[in-house]
């Protein structure tokens, strides 16, 4: 029998799994030309040739003993140093190795942080539309999420509600930017009102509030906007980072998290995430993948490829009169559905096999999430399609 508390979480992954079965059924029926599935968020792009190449080089000239071991919790001590290095020199930070601790991904590192951090009832901050992960993330602690509804004005994070929302009992805000679903980046002036707020709260409570800047997107930008550093402007910023969507590794898991010496009582909270990493079972991110980073910290995505594709979905989902907000980042568009009841739209939607992810799963209804990490060609053959399905709302 599993759990009472799995059953739950069974019964709410239920829309993602229905979608990627329909997808199956779909393509089976259809054929694979002509679906078009803009469910995922998997990366279309094929990862750095360099990362191919470390991995040869590597298997061909290391110590397979050492290779494949067990090291530090906290991953290699030569990786962790290049890291720090690399993000010194583009951010003008001063960390060290012992200020990052490497992680199996993004989810492992929200995970390891979170644990460290949650008693059971203290409250999470997160802006809809977020990542749907983090209820279950937050939960796991036994923490409790708490919602600020979504500034659909421009996605922004709704600083007026943030005001209320954050209470004696707020342990974390959680941002992520760019953003999964909206592909929004946050402002900078934007980062410092979150920032100012919450210092204010932590004086008035006299406790450490938490900001976790998850920044699996940060690479993925367009149109040389910049994704400010959080940890210029709050001393108790927890930044995790992936390696999944900048170097196209998703199946890999490797990231890392940064904690700065700014944190209060910052070396114990690095011994503490560092154990954590180990007793929710990850023990240390994979070895082979660390080692790799060695020879690819600085290589790059195509972004261009992503930049394309979101010209041209952008353009046949406007030209249809279908309203959204043009992304800067990520590899997402957030587009308002025509009818209010998003679950209904992204039925209507699969009459034309396009498959979307409809926004209440981010908790913004009234809108649906379309991944655009697919073939441009993919994209560019959906166009008749999205001009059939907005016919239906004529
Ligand atoms: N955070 C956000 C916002 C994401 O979109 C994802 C994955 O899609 C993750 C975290 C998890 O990423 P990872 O593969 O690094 O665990």
């Amino acid at each position: 029998m599993i759990s009472e508390k799995m059953k739950e979480l069974v019964k709410g992954n239920s829309v993602i799994r229905e979608m990627f079965e329909e997808g199956k059924k779909l393509k089976a029926i259809y054929g694979e030309e002509n679906v078009f599935d803009f469910s995922l968020g998997n990366p279309n792009v094929a990862a750095p040739q360099e990362v191919n190449d470390a991995i040869i080089k590597i298997a061909q000239s290391e110590d397979t003993c050492f290779l494949h071991g067990y090291m530090s919790n906290a991953g290699y001590e030569d990786v962790r140093d290049k890291i720090a290095n690399s993000i010194n020199n583009k951010f003008s930070t001063r960390f060290s190795l012992k200020n990052i601790i490497m992680t199996s991904g993004a989810a492992s590192g929200l995970n390891i942080v979170l644990k460290t951090i949650l008693n059971p009832k203290d409250e999470v901050v997160v802006f809809a539309p977020y990542f749907s992960e983090y209820n279950n993330y937050i939960q796991n602690y036994d923490g409790i999420v708490t919602k600020v509804e979504p500034n659909v004005q421009n996605f922004e994070p709704n600083i007026e509600q943030f005001k209320e929302k954050i209470n004696y009992k707020t342990k974390a805000v959680l941002i992520n930017t760019p953003n999964n679903p909206t592909g929004i980046v946050y402002s900078e002036e934007i980062l410092k009102k979150i920032t100012n707020i919450m210092s204010q709260k932590e004086k008035e409570y006299k406790h450490p509030i938490y900001l976790i800047s998850d920044e699996p997107y940060r690479e993925i930008v367009y149109d040389n906007i910049e994704i400010p550093y959080v940890t210029k402007y709050y001393n108790n910023t927890i930044i995790v980072y992936s390696y999944s969507k900048s170097l196209s590794l998703p199946g890999e898991r490797i990231g890392y998290v940064v904690i700065p010496n700014e944190l209060d009582n910052s070396g114990e909270m690095i011994e503490a995430v560092t154990i954590a990493n180990r007793i929710l079972g990850f023990v240390n991110a994979p070895s082979l993948m660390q080692r790799v980073l060695l020879y690819c910290l600085e290589s790059k995505t195509d972004v261009e490829s992503y930049k394309k594709n979101r010209d041209l979905l952008y353009s046949i989902i406007t030209e249809n009169k279908f309203e959204c907000i043009k992304p800067q980042g990520a590899f997402y568009l957030f587009v308002k559905t025509p009818i209010q009841d998003d679950k209904e739209f992204c039925n209507i939607a699969k009459k034309y096999n396009i498959l979307v992810v409809p926004g209440s799963s981010f908790a913004c209804p009234g809108y649906v999430r379309i991944a655009y990490c697919v073939s441009n060609k993919m994209i560019e053959r959906s166009r008749q399609a999205f001009k059939q399905l907005a016919t239906e709302f004529k």
